[in-house]
């Protein structure tokens, strides 16, 4: 029917299903599989091809990727430990007849602690089904806010905004301006958002582009909104930031370049990164379904 309904011949493909590796010594048959892998099958994103992309970006993301091969409709990802004592195989197969994703794990060299690799498989399942909910929860709000005056959905994504320091002035509150345009940053626990709990998602205060969903956000304790994950690595930008004596890294929204706030390494896993936000910076648009109850309890008055 289309190009990726034939799935591509290469490592670990036969036909329609994985196959065996040829390489593989620990992999000569797809009943060699551990039972300790044998987990549900994953479900699919809106295409094939978008599937994998979300596979791979979740895949790459785990210590220890050391590469990820992607052909169509088929992910091969190897997994190293420091002392080369072992290589882990993952692979994924997109099934669109049957509407799912077909998943091997294997050991190639040495042998691994089966238990490291599953708990990897269930990782990346994880973080490709959060990557799913956010893509659900942008759909949500695109849904909610048709025909009313926010700002549009079908923005440009990677049209660059640049206005004037005026403009900027006359479009921001005070506060709003001074950290995003004046790399400042609110004092802990008064900014909008740090212990907000809804589901929904959060965008530039100054051009509108989704940045952070409440999927990844988590109580840090600091007072600022934290988050574990970008929305997507292509909406924000850092940069090394040297100011007041440390050296820590920056954070800008990549359209128009709001500073937001830093990004630090002793986040939650799966990133181990905690994205440290001004609440200021950002608007929160509340997901459908809260949205919903907000403006029942409007239309009464
Ligand atoms: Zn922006």
């Amino acid at each position: 029917m289309n190009a990726t309904s034939t799935p591509p011949d290469g490592v670990g493909v036969a036909g329609k299903h994985l196959a065996p590796c040829p390489d593989s010594p620990n992999c000569v048959s797809t009943e060699a599989i551990d039972p300790g892998h044998a987990i549900e099958p994953l479900p699919l994103a809106d295409t094939d091809q978008r599937t994998i992309e979300m596979i791979a970006s979740a895949v790459s993301s785990l210590p220890g990727s050391r590469s990820v091969l992607t052909k169509e409709n088929y992910l091969h990802a190897e997994f190293r430990s420091p002392w080369l004592r072992f290589v882990d195989d993952v692979e994924f197969l997109v099934d669109s007849e049957e509407g799912v994703v077909q998943l091997r794990s294997a050991s190639r060299v040495g042998r691994s602690d089966l238990g490291v690799n599953r708990r990897r498989i269930e990782e990346i399942r994880s973080r490709y089904e959060a990557a799913l909910r956010a893509i659900a929860l942008r759909q949500d709000k695109s849904v909610a806010t048709t025909g009313e005056n926010s700002m549009p959905d079908e923005i440009d994504e990677f049209e660059i905004v640049e206005k004037t320091d005026e403009q900027w002035r006359a479009q921001l509150t005070a506060e709003q301006y001074h950290v995003t345009r004046k790399h400042g940053t609110e004092r802990a626990f008064t900014g909008p958002n740090w212990d907000n709990k809804a589901a929904g998602i959060y965008s530039c205060v100054c051009c509108g582009l989704p940045l952070f969903s409440s999927e990844t956000k988590y109580e840090s304790g600091t007072g600022w909104p934290s988050f574990w994950d970008p929305l997507k690595e292509t909406s924000i930008e850092t940069k090394t930031d040297v100011s007041f004596f440390m050296r820590r890294t920056e954070v800008h929204c990549r359209r128009c370049k709001a500073h937001l706030g830093h990004v630090f390494e002793d986040g939650p896993e799966p990133t181990g990164l905690r994205y440290c936000m001004n609440g200021v910076a950002m608007r929160f648009d509340p997901a459908a379904k809260d949205k919903k109850v907000t403006s029942d309890a409007q239309d009464e008055h």
